[in-house]
């Protein structure tokens, strides 16, 4: 059975890899020159199942109205006339009461954990060496935001997931390459935690699939599916057709271009983040964790020799250009705690956008024609769900049963229409 992957970021590529480890003869298009060159390129790598969740929770609403007042905003609202980002709005407005955080939340997580253990057999079965990490420290700047941490501390307890709460002086021990500059109130540490070179492990992968026999098609813009008869016919790209038995969707945050025509209407957001990444010059000033600044919402992370500051989500901006106030807040962040590390005037900058459902989990498996299947809208976590998703969306298509229940991540979620298409397509 021959499947086609629409997508090589981090979730096309581990798609076509649980694919093929299936037994699937699998080709994986994409318009960009290689895999991981939109939004897997140079994200903060971050691996932390406990710390999954939605953004659409409660309290975010009135902190994003006090955001848009501030020059060093983590979140930046762009409000303008476009039908579909008030629509995503809206509907990202009532998943923030609490009993929906705590659904997405769950839904989210339930995906991170499995994802992790897929992740590891990968790594093991593979040897992949993709820069990785162990260990996460959230910085607290103020005492305030230290003690509101409770919540989220009594979630880890509950979870079982090892952590503790720290001093300013223990997190300078803990990470002696923290700069004594920045005020510090506290941290917490979560060690089992990790990171990882997203787009180097997308290589790795693409190089171990194509040994195996996947097929990559670079440079090739996918315009249209061909439907017929309720079903999937054919893929229509810029420069030619591509015929499968089954199709899987994961172009990320462009994937609704290729679902509208198909009556599937997903509010599908781009969320643009940037970050930065510069080569440790003085190793002996660099961290070995990775830090995530609370307060700027910045992770700083390493990878090998470099070292990423990675943030901000901008909400409604068109295009991909880079915002000079948000590349600041980066590099204000990464010198506050690591001046001393790199020579941050050298920096490369990257904006890539977030595929981000207003509620948060992603959208895994079936649609209403049966050979056509989504794995998209992972948002800021995608790095973080990807084995799993991959996993699951192979065992539907091989027509087995998940590892994990899919409650809620799937397209049901998004009702009626999809259902009333099935229905109708059911009865033709
Ligand atoms: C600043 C920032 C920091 C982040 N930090 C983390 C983190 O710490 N941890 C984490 O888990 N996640 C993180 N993320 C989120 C993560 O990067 C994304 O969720 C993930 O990369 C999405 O992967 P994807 O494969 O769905 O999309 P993409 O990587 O964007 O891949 C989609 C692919 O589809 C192709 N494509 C689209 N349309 C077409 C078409 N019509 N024809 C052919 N090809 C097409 C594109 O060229 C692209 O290669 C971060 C994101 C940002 C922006």
């Amino acid at each position: 059975m021959h499947v086609a992957v629409v997508g090589a970021g981090i979730i096309g590529v581990t798609t076509a890899h649980a694919l093929r480890q299936q037994g699937f003869e699998v080709t994986v298009i994409d318009r960009r020159g290689g895999v991981a060159q939109e939004g897997s390129f140079a994200n903060a790598g971050v691996l932390a199942p406990a710390y999954v969740g939605p953004w659409a929770q409660p309290g975010m609403p009135s902190k994003v109205l006090a955001y848009l007042f501030k020059r060093e905003a983590p979140v930046v609202f762009r409000p303008r006339l476009d039908p579909a980002l008030w629509r995503w709005l809206r509907r990202w407005l009532g998943e923030c009461a609490v009993e929906r955080f705590r659904v997405n939340r769950e839904r989210m997580q339930r995906l991170a954990y499995y994802s992790r253990r897929c992740l590891h057999e990968v790594r093991e079965r593979h040897g992949i060496d993709y820069e990785q990490g162990q260990g996460y420290l959230q910085l607290f700047r103020s005492a305030h935001e230290l003690e509101r941490t409770a919540p989220a501390r009594d979630m880890l307890r509950e979870a079982g997931v090892p952590h503790q709460l720290l001093d300013a002086a223990a997190c300078r021990a803990l990470e002696p390459a923290l700069a004594g500059q920045a005020p510090l109130a506290g941290g917490l540490h979560l060690p089992e935690d990790e990171t990882g070179n997203c787009a180097v492990f997308a290589r790795r992968l693409k190089d171990i699939c194509e040994a195996d026999g996947v097929r990559f098609r670079f440079g090739a813009e996918a315009l249209r599916f061909e439907a017929a008869a309720g079903r999937i016919e054919s893929l229509q790209l810029a420069d030619g057709r591509v015929r499968a038995d089954a199709y899987v969707v994961a172009a990320g945050a462009d994937s609704g271009r290729l679902l509208a025509p198909l009556a599937i209407d997903l509010p599908l957001l781009p969320v643009k983040g940037y970050s930065a990444t510069v080569t440790i010059t003085r190793h002996e000033h660099a961290p070995q964790l990775a830090v995530m600044d609370e307060t700027y919402k910045v992770a700083i992370t390493r990878f090998g020799q470099r070292l990423r500051a990675a943030g901000t989500a901008e909400v409604g901006s068109r295009g991909m250009k880079l915002r000079e106030a948000a590349l600041r807040t980066l590099l204000k962040v990464a010198r506050d705690w690591f001046p001393a590390a790199a020579s941050y005037a050298q920096a490369r900058f990257w904006v890539g956008a977030r595929p981000m459902l207003p509620d948060g989990p992603p959208i895994l498996g079936g649609t209403a024609y049966p050979n056509l299947f989504l794995n998209l809208g992972h948002g800021s976590t995608g790095w973080a769900m990807a084995c799993g998703s991959a996993r699951i969306v192979a065992d539907l298509i091989g027509g087995r049963a998940p590892e994990i229940d899919l409650d809620g991540l799937t397209l049901d979620r998004y009702g009626p229409p999809h259902a009333a298409l099935r229905q109708a397509q059911d009865e033709a």
